[in-house]
């Protein structure tokens, strides 16, 4: 027999490595596509209700798991462990909330002449999941939950750095009674696995989250086979603070819509816009703030940022500060062995620097002042991206406005929180296309088909 290819994973906190995982190589991907491919007419052939029933049973295993899972992320992804408990949550939420759909997928009866007219929404078939390193339980049962309530099979990629919680899941998933070609997990390569989920003709969907370049590729590959596809990429969210908001509240909450998971959020609030009147306020009250984040041990209760993910991502981040880089104030990091960066407050930067243009995906948020309404919405709209962004204002008027204005996704007001399970998420511009999670995700697993049924003849 063929020995498995495996890789080591590590704990971003430590460098230690944890264990080793099978790299999956293409014969063994292109299998698990064609038993998927296998297993499709059986489970959306399964009774909705009993789908449903399947799902919650798998919810219920999630949930009584839910602290080993919350661990794995700890120790594989050097999540806090408050959010990785709150992402464990999530996945069991999210699981929950689509077992209630397969009976709830309507359709359409339309009103014509000589019959009727009604619509179905039909599965895909089978659908390829590729998943990022920052949020790898969440990001993958926002993609899995929906695709296998609208009776789908799933083929999913965790990231390579990341693969614990997914590949976890995926035996619960088997725990609970769901076929197990119908939900498979597959650890490897981007290149090898997630690109064979473009190219193979079995597959009829790729969701994928990660970074725009790499989504680039995946929507230019999809186009051969005409294949669905949702991108959920990057960002550089704009925090709008108005001098008629609460100051002392938008520099309290400031540190935590950017610096939570160390930055690696592509919905950071990596630029701070703050109108000129209140601009030596607001950095007089940041400072203590940022300076206060407390950086360290994921496993302590009291920590709030861990580690970044991997020494190629540290250096990566590192490069938009440089020695010379126009540093205001900065937190403080654990020294030796870990991928540590402390938060870092970028003032006064150029609008051009790349600080303030690119995605950083790391604990570095640039402060930038502006005068009126206009041109804050101007700014926050200088960007190739559009997935969240925050307005502070005790203005309710100026508040729908700006939020209207802004070209995103996701806002919030007065809130730094973009991710409710039962609501839409997603990227304006080249921050992605379609949506997850809320009512809209079914839609993005399906399509619609059309029925006439004469009664004439
Ligand atoms: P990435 O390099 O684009 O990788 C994302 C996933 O795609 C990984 O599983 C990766 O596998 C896989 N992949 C890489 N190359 C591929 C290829 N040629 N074909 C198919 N799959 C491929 O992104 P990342 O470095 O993991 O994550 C950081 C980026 O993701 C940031 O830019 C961030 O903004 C974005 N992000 C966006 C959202 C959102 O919801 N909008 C959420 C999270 C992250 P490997 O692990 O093997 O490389
Ligand atoms: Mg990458």
């Amino acid at each position: 027999m063929k020995a498995i290819a495996t890789v080591p994973v590590h704990n971003p906190a430590t460098g230690a490595v944890l264990t080793h995982v099978p790299s999956a190589s293409l014969e063994e991907v292109d299998a698990a596509i064609g038993r998927a491919a296998t297993a499709f007419p059986a489970w959306r052939a399964v009774a909705p209700g009993d789908r449903a029933r399947l799902l919650r049973r798998f919810a219920d295993l999630v949930d009584a798991h839910a602290e080993e899972l919350a661990l794995l992320e700890v120790t594989n992804a050097g999540h806090v462990i408050g959010n990785a408990r709150w992402e464990a949550g999530n996945v069991r939420d999210v699981i929950e909330y689509y077992a209630a759909s397969p009976e709830r997928h309507f359709g359409l009866q339309i009103p014509v002449a000589g019959g009727i007219d009604v619509t179905f929404h039909e599965p895909l078939g089978v659908v390829g999941i590729i998943v990022p390193w920052n949020f790898p339980m969440a990001i993958a049962g926002w993609g899995f939950a929906p695709a296998l309530a609208a009776g789908n099979t799933v083929v999913l990629k965790p990231a390579e750095l990341t693969p614990l919680s997914a590949l976890r899941i995926g035996e619960l998933a088997v725990e609970a009674g769901i076929p197990p070609d119908v939900f498979q997990v597959i650890s490897g390569k981007g290149s090898v696995v997630g690109w064979r989920f473009v190219t193979h003709p079995a597959v009829r969907k790729v969701c994928f989250t990660g970074s725009t370049e790499v989504g680039k590729g995946i929507m230019a590959g999809c186009a051969e086979q005409v294949k669905r596809v949702t991108l959920e990429l990057g960002g550089k969210s704009a925090n709008v603070v108005f001098a008629d908001a609460d100051i002392e509240l938008a520099a309290a909450r400031a540190p935590y819509g950017v610096f939570d998971n160390a930055g690696q959020d592509c919905c950071a609030r990596s630029r701070i816009l703050v109108e000129r009147s209140a601009y030596d306020q607001f950095m007089a009250l940041l400072e203590p703030a940022v300076r206060g984040v407390v950086v360290g041990d994921p496993l302590d209760e009291r920590t709030e940022m861990g580690p970044l993910i991997s020494p190629s991502h540290l250096e990566e981040v590192s490069s938009f500060v440089p020695d010379d880089a126009p540093v205001a104030f900065r937190g403080e990091a654990p020294a030796g062995p870990g991928n540590w960066f402390a938060p870092t407050v970028l003032a006064p930067v150029e609008r051009s620097a790349r600080a303030v243009t690119e995605e950083i995906f790391g604990p570095v948020v640039v402060v930038v002042p502006f005068e009126d309404e206009a041109e804050a919405v101007a700014i926050a709209n200088d960007s190739i991206y559009g997935l969240s962004g925050s307005i502070w204002s005790q203005n309710v008027g100026r508040a729908l406005r700006v939020a209207r204005a802004i070209d995103s996704g996701n806002l919030s007001v007065n809130s730094h929180s973009s991710v409710r399970y039962w609501s839409p998420f997603g990227g304006f511009k080249q921050s992605g296309i379609g949506r997850e999670l809320g009512p809209d995700a079914l839609g993005a697993f399906s399509d619609v088909k059309n029925v006439f049924i004469s009664t004439e003849e």
